[in-house]
């Protein structure tokens, strides 16, 4: 049987999300046609896609990058159009002639055009973790409404939507717990004491995964893993108390669920988000997606062990946040997005991720949030008030 090949938009496709994405379709050509690419400023990786995928268009946000790009195309003699700034993004991300929409942007920054796309009634497979944190129950309302699918690219929601007979809410009762694995990162046994002269290139150095620098500094405060806690809430309505969260080094289970009868239902594989990216782009189908399965003798053995929030305080912070107001999770993201991006400039410690967060949460209070208008202002205003809080830490950002 022939297919029409199905459209897909990957906001972030220089990022590593974006690659493993192109790498899935591209051994589905048959099947998946590239409508849109879009990335910040990275005209070179950018440029090299169209190549390969011959997309309908590309967006920068960065709109001097667009019009390199623009000119580089032209003199490839490419037919892909190119377009530059925040508004075409948004409109490339609810466009009419994609169907799936890929949410790979880190950050806030990806939050209007995710948001876009769950307007636009899109197939979105979420890797975009900070748009749910900062926006839950607007973005959960909007996907109702436009009848939007929404599947969830990072690895241990996947797996978790998975163990729910894989998505059907019909099977999804008697859940007594929650499991999100996470690995520790790479600072898991570092004395303590020694955690505030850790370079941004060593917490970056993750042992399971490759990632983008910004999640790869949240794994290894764990905040990731609290980011991940508010983001399970939405997405499964399930309430944090329910979720528990588990040191599981080897990377290979990637979440569980605990049923009421006794049984816990898990998904293991190796660790690639290839995996999750496939499921997301095929579900309830499945397709291959080069990554090998897992061979239990090889892997060994499975370790599990209690988290120590004493040494991971970022995600002490995000557990007092998780289920308390929307506003109180804004404040938590942004102020984590502005201390890393300082961490990664070298201008505060890694040790003063935490004290920045905790300062701008103390400092903010609590606000109304009914809109996206709300959320915006909202993130703006504790942004400018980390920055201030650097201040003290001996960054000026
Ligand atoms: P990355 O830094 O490798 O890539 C980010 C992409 O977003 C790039 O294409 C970049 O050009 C684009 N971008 C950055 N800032 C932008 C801006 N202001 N406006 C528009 N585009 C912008 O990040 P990543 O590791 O691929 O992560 C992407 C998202 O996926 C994050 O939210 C992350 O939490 C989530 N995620 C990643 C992984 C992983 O394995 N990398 C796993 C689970 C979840
Ligand atoms: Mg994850």
């Amino acid at each position: 049987m022939n297919e029409i090949p199905q459209p897909v938009t990957i906001l972030g496709s220089t990022g590593s999300i974006g690659q493993s994405t192109l790498d899935v379709i591209r051994r589905h050509r048959d099947k998946y046609a590239v409508y849109g690419l879009t990335a910040k400023s990275s005209v070179d990786d950018m440029f090299a896609q169209c190549v390969e995928f011959t997309p309908e268009i590309a967006v920068m946000r960065d709109e001097e990058s667009a019009v390199a790009l623009a000119t580089r195309l032209k003199q490839a003699g490419s037919r892909t159009r190119v377009a530059g700034g925040l508004q075409a993004l948004i409109e490339v991300a609810g466009s009419d002639d994609s169907r799936i929409v890929m949410a790979a942007i880190v950050g806030g920054a990806g939050l209007a055009p995710t948001l876009a796309a769950a307007v636009a009634g899109k197939r979105i497979l979420l890797a975009n973790k900070e748009a749910l944190v900062m926006s839950g129950a607007l973005f959960m309302q909007a996907l109702e409404k436009s009848g939007a699918v929404l599947l969830p690219i990072d690895s241990e929601h996947n797996a978790i939507y998975q163990c729910l007979a894989n998505g059907s809410q019909e099977h999804a009762r008697g859940i007594r717990r929650v499991w999100l694995t996470a690995s520790g990162g790479p600072l898991l046994r570092t004395p303590v004491d020694e955690l505030g002269r850790v370079t941004p290139d060593e917490a970056c150095a993750h042992p399971n995964w490759k990632m983008g620098r910004k999640i790869s500094i949240d794994s290894a405060t764990m905040m990731n893993k609290g980011l991940e806690l508010i983001e399970a809430c939405w997405l499964f309505g399930v309430p944090k108390t329910q979720i528990e969260i588990v040191i599981h080094p080897q990377s290979i289970v990637h979440s569980m669920v605990e049923y009421i009868d006794g049984s816990t239902v898990a998904q293991l594989g190796n660790p690639d988000m290839r995996t999750p990216i496939a499921h997301g782009l095929s579900w309830p189908d499945r397709i291959t997606s080069g990554v090998n399965g897992l061979d239990p003798v090889e892997a060994g053995r499975l370790d599990f062990e209690a988290v120590d929030y004493a040494r991971f305080p970022c995600l002490g912070l995000a557990r007092q946040v998780a289920g308390t107001t929307q506003s109180a999770s804004i404040v938590l993201n942004a102020g984590n997005e502005v201390a890393v991006q300082a961490f990664l400039d070298e201008l505060i410690r890694f040790t003063d991720i935490p004290l920045v967060i905790e300062s701008v949460l103390e400092r903010t209070g609590s606000h109304e949030v009914r809109t996206i208008e709300d959320v915006f202002a909202l993130d703006a205003e504790a942004r400018e008030y980390s920055r201030e809080a650097l201040k003290r830490f001996g960054g000026a950002a």
